[in-house]
């Protein structure tokens, strides 16, 4: 491939493989996307963090799994931050950026002044759901929030549900002079220690033990800075060999990432479909609509209550 001439770093997900440990591995680089993503919103700083680092985790989690419609994380819990929902939808063709969204819904009344953005979410656990799309059972896996971050609990996660090792570096937070208020920039590295293709290519590929290879790379990771991972000085390729470069490292395509939502006028409409006249009759307001806003982008949508639930006494029509 040619890495060189297709690059903007910035809003990517770099796949590569260190072939000496067979370890597979993400270098995400996401600013565009996720400062589209807060700026939706008017969370407060502690709240943007959590969005933050639920982001990145998606797109490093994403773009490792073979994608007909969409990988969501949702991290729920009792404290002032209730809930942290990220969706990430597979590129539709060869090339096509893949589309991340993201909200967050929290009681500020309820946030201790000296508490971590994680100890925000008090207890409550960390699940990844995976929909393949229209005919397919979606997939569910829930781990209790532990160790003191969300890409802690992703590891917890892959660890308990995947039995796949699992580590995450990330970085993320507000550019510019402190305090910082520009613009949102993240970066993270994501390994997990692969079973080698069978045992006869495990024994030559390594004369070290699959725990020596994971345990000498997780420390190479470990001499990783913040500036390294967000950027942008340093490009992701730069990283690895920095990083792994006696590791025999591969790089493959990178994937764009970009904000997008998946709302639509039908979809809400869907999702309504289930209701009585009765219901929809609750849901209009005192001006004779039923109006529905996007937790995620913002958007609004108006509908004619006839229009609504299973007892429609009239055909929407052109009305969007
Ligand atoms: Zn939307």
């Amino acid at each position: 491939m040619s890495l060189g001439k297709q690059i903007a770093w910035a809003d990517t997900v770099l796949p590569f493989q260190l072939d000496r440990s067979d370890v597979r591995g993400r270098v995400a680089r996401l600013d565009g996307v996720l400062d589209t993503i807060l700026a939706q919103h008017d969370y407060p700083a502690r709240i943007e963090a959590l969005v933050a680092e639920a982001v990145l985790l998606t797109a490093l989690i994403g773009q490792t799994i073979k994608l007909r419609w969409k990988l969501s994380l949702q991290i729920r819990g009792d404290g002032g931050a209730r809930l942290i929902a990220t969706d990430y939808y597979g590129p539709t063709a060869q090339g096509a950026p893949a589309r991340i969204r993201a909200w967050a819904s929290y009681d500020e009344t309820r946030f201790r002044p000296d508490a971590t953005p994680f100890e925000l979410i008090g207890k409550g656990y960390f699940a990844l759901l995976l929909d393949q799309g229209h005919g397919t059972e979606p997939y569910q896996g829930l781990t209790a929030l532990t160790g003191g971050s969300l890409a802690a609990c992703a590891q917890a996660y892959f660890a308990q549900s995947e039995q796949i090792p699992t580590r995450f570096a990330l970085a993320f937070g507000q550019t510019g002079a402190r305090p910082a208020t520009g613009p949102w920039r993240a970066g993270g590295v994501m390994l997990q220690h692969m079973p080698p293709a069978s045992p006869a290519a495990g024994l030559t590929a390594s004369a070290n033990s699959p725990d020596e290879n994971w345990s000498r790379v997780n420390m190479l990771l470990d001499t990783v800075e913040a500036g390294e991972l967000t950027g942008p000085e340093v490009q992701p390729t730069e990283l690895l060999v920095r990083l792994f470069h006696e590791e025999q490292v591969r790089v493959f395509d990178p994937q764009p990432v970009t904000f997008g939502c998946s709302c639509s006028a039908n979809r809400v409409r869907q999702s309504l479909s289930i209701y009585s006249a009765k219901d929809i009759a609750h849901m209009t307001t005192d001006a004779g609509i039923v109006t529905a806003d996007c937790q995620f982008c913002g958007a609004h949508y108006e509908f004619r209550p006839e229009t609504l639930g299973f007892e429609a006494k009239e055909d929407p029509g052109g009305e969007s």
